[in-house]
């Protein structure tokens, strides 16, 4: 449990923590249980509360009567109090939404990665963007805490850079999270797309219902993010989760870091999309595969499956057995119980494959964890990326860190 402090230096700290508390409990609190669970004094207590009920961060929501004595006034959380914007910036579409405080999606829009046009270019129209869904979402500007931007890796966290994403076309080094602070004024946090799915999940999850699970991203590319004990794993420099290399058919197509059948080369929707068209099982939609090209392939295969086609069958059968087979190989090494499926075109395969992966990963010969493998879809969609980018936002904000103590101190 955190425990606040009561020196009057602190006061930012305290009410960061007295947050903190109320926000975890989802019935509110009254002013001598916070007292109680921070270990603060009363009169910090009731000091700190008037000051948020002031500023419109918290409400108060009835009363409760708890034990002898007189009814206690319940503080909650005003949703309405704060809004944290988030991004996910996919090489096929960039998705926003406006989370409010509670973490709840107020507004969604997305919108077709432009190809052909500079990355300065892309940042002022995500800055027209965000500016729009801010006005479309009828929140007050002052209110919104910041931007979390959910990118492809590899990404330089500390400097807030997108390096070199292989799918990322004329992205080479890009200062994405300063350049984006300086168009929109607002306070802007990266992290890397599959990581910021993961934080997502844990949001929308209570501690112990998830706690040590992988999130399977299927979008451009295939990443996967990772928790352990309802935490997310970053690694040294923020950028885990590749599992593009993962041998899951060795006598696959040649991948480009010189073995065959490597995850990523086999299960990329281009290239599932890619060779169904010269194998003649779908035709070419144009000279150019882009991301509505490889959305729209990847449907017709599901619906040629769908309606019986041996062929179609066949492809997706496979992509399941190559998905299990790198589910199984990370479930054993992290000992993870559960496996998050999502991206912009999970949804696409999900309905014909799931099943599938679930059963290939639970008799596989090759796991050996002592528990099943349950393998799910994410509830939360396709913004599943922006929504986690936004929590972090949300999360800056609101979670009491030592380091504030040491600052104040
Ligand atoms: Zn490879």
């Amino acid at each position: 449990m955190r425990r606040g402090t009561n020196v009057h230096a602190l006061g930012g700290f305290n009410q960061i923590v007295i947050l903190d508390t109320i926000r975890r409990t989802r019935d509110g609190l009254s002013r001598v249980e916070i007292a109680e669970q921070t270990g603060l004094s009363a009169q910090t207590v009731s000091n700190v509360s008037r000051r948020l009920l002031d500023e419109g961060i918290i409400r108060e929501a009835g009363q409760r009567i708890l034990g002898v004595g007189k009814p206690r006034i319940i503080l909650e959380l005003d949703p309405t109090g704060g809004y944290a914007i988030g991004v996910h910036l996919d090489p096929a579409v960039i998705t926003y939404v406006v989370l409010d405080l509670d973490g709840r999606v107020v507004a969604h829009h997305s919108t077709r990665t432009p190809s052909g046009v500079t990355p300065d270019r892309v940042i002022l129209d995500m800055r027209d963007a965000i500016e729009a869904i801010i006005d479309e979402a009828g929140v007050d500007r002052a209110r919104v805490l910041g931007v979390g931007i959910a990118a492809p890796g590899p990404l330089d966290l500390d400097r807030g850079v997108v390096l070199d994403p292989p799918l990322l076309e004329g992205w080479h080094g890009v200062a994405l999270r300063d350049a984006l602070a300086a168009a929109t004024g607002l306070t802007v946090l990266l992290e890397k797309d599959v990581t910021a799915a993961t934080v997502a999940e844990l949001w929308t999850s209570s501690a112990h219902e998830r706690d040590d699970f992988m999130f399977f991203y299927y979008g451009t590319g295939v990443g996967v993010g990772l928790a352990i004990a309802h935490e997310a794993v970053r690694g040294a420099t923020s950028n885990a989760g590749d599992a593009g290399h993962i041998i899951v058919d060795p006598d696959g197509p040649l991948c480009s870091c010189g073995r065959r059948g490597c995850l990523g080369d086999a299960i990329m929707p281009r290239r599932i999309v890619g060779r169904a068209i010269s194998s003649g099982l779908i035709a070419a939609p144009g000279d150019r595969l882009d991301g509505r090209e490889v959305d729209e392939g990847l449907a017709r295969i599901a619906a040629l499956a769908a309606s019986g086609d041996a062929d179609a069958s066949t492809v997706l059968d496979e992509m399941a057995d190559r998905v299990a087979v790198a589910v199984v190989t990370i479930a054993n090494l992290l000992d993870l119980d559960t496996v998050v499926f999502g991206g912009p075109y999970w949804n696409r395969v999900s309905p014909r494959i799931l099943g599938r992966i679930s059963a290939s990963v639970n008799s596989s010969d090759a796991l050996v964890t002592t528990h099943p493998i349950a393998a799910t879809v994410s509830t939360i969609g396709d913004d599943v990326a922006a929504v986690g980018a936004a929590c972090l936002v949300l999360d800056d904000a609101l979670s009491p860190r030592p380091s504030a103590l040491l600052i104040s101190g």
